[in-house]
């Protein structure tokens, strides 16, 4: 590996063309790696920046398969991929990190939980249920009340596949699922840790994150948390705990809820680089994206120091966008200092879709948030015949 990228002839599979793959292949091309990307979509994101972008579904078998084996090592930015194909390609030699298996385990929330509580990990109370008359019946027998939040363990995603139950009147979800207590919640924060093959690991700054109560979207970030010394040490050891007991190298985002109690709960967690860490592009010493490229290569781990206070926002469509995108106000948001602009160049806005995002880095928290929000406030994700 470490002989291929020296040459530079090294090439890195990224399956899955979003913003976080656009974003990886542009670290990536920095050291010289030829980059090839699969999705199905032929305007994804990292189409443009990718040296070879090749068609496919990353559920179907052959698709992943025949992807892999064009490459020297398979990396990912989104977790509904297909596993066999992954498992297979890892039987014959192809590199993949994170493993296949670490994928199968995060794939399926109720692995996650059972995989916290054979770790002692801390997470909210659950069960299992495998469809809703199985719900039904708990409520009836009085096993379960009333409030209580359901997830289906697979393919959820931004807060799709998590419903909040309060009474008889809410929808269930259909199928698999898992039911969790109800948090409390005071915070919520997410920490991302790297390691490599040589087990060395390193965490990211803590962030916390506001989320829209409607779109269920992260609205705003900011690093770092406002949380305690204390806080931050049970977050970063709950990290390291996590991310050995997989034996995992790559990127690890873990998101957390901290009770009103002060009592600190694992959420989720993903393998990969994370909307979370958007920030560190500019506000941190080493990117997610340059650590997860050290971290896959089994190079040595960046510095994770924070550089300013920052805060990122997601840049979303307005809610009732749809059509070709139109950023109305771009010039607007860079006429105030220290914003910077992502674009991902998705074609199409609808409804609340992640469109880029702004970063702001500030001498204090409180003047990113209010130059962020004065960004926010000017640059407008609309559809072209809206303008
Ligand atoms: P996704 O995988 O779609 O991101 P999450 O599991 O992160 O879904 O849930 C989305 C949001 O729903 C969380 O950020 C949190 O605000 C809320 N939520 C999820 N689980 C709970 C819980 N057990 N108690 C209270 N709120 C929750």
């Amino acid at each position: 590996m470490i002989e291929k990228l020296s040459k530079a002839t090294l090439k890195l599979g990224v399956i899955a063309g979003g913003q976080l793959g656009k974003m990886l292949i542009q670290e990536a091309s920095k050291w010289g790696i030829s980059t090839y990307v699969l999705d199905p979509d032929n305007s994804c994101p990292a189409r443009d920046v990718s040296s070879v972008y090749i068609q496919g579904d990353y559920t179907d078998f052959d698709a992943v398969y025949e992807f892999g084996k064009q490459v020297d090592i398979l990396t990912y930015e989104i977790e509904n991929i297909n596993i066999e194909a992954l498992r297979q390609l890892k039987s014959e030699g192809i590199k993949i990190e994170p493993d296949p298996d670490v994928l199968a385990l995060i794939q399926d929330k109720g692995y996650q939980k059972t995989f916290y509580e054979d770790k002692d990990i801390p997470t909210s109370a659950f069960s299992f249920y495998e469809n809703t008359e199985q719900i039904h019946e708990a409520i009836d027998s009085g096993a379960l009340q009333y409030p209580f939040v359901q997830k289906v363990r697979k393919g959820g995603y931004d807060g799709q596949g998590v419903a909040l139950i309060h009474s008889v009147e809410s929808s269930l979800l259909e199928g698999d699922s898992i039911v969790e207590s109800l948090v409390d919640i005071d915070k919520e924060i997410a920490v991302t840790i790297a390691r490599n093959a040589d087990g060395d690991s390193r965490c990211f700054p803590a962030v916390e994150m506001r989320f829209n109560p409607q779109s269920n979207l992260v609205e705003d970030l900011f690093c770092p948390a406002d949380i305690s010394k204390d806080m931050t040490k049970k977050a970063e050891s709950i990290a390291v705990q996590i991310i050995e007991g997989l034996d995992m190298i790559g990127l690890l985002a873990i998101e957390f809820f901290i009770d009103k109690a002060g009592n600190i709960l694992v959420n989720e967690i993903a393998p990969r680089p994370h909307n979370s860490g958007h920030h560190t592009i500019e506000s941190v010493v080493t990117s997610q994206l340059e650590q997860q490229l050290r971290a896959i290569f089994n190079l040595p781990l960046g510095s994770t120091k924070l550089k300013m206070p920052t805060v990122m926002l997601n840049l979303l469509g307005d809610p009732d966008a749809e059509g070709e995108v139109y950023y109305d106000g771009f010039e607007k948001a860079l006429e105030i200092e220290g914003v910077k602009i992502h674009i991902y160049g998705k074609k199409i806005v609808r409804p609340h879709r992640k469109m880029g995002h702004i970063t702001v880095l500030a001498d204090s928290i409180e003047e990113a948030l209010s130059k962020a929000k004065k960004a926010k406030s000017s640059i407008k994700v609309i559809a072209c015949h809206k303008k």
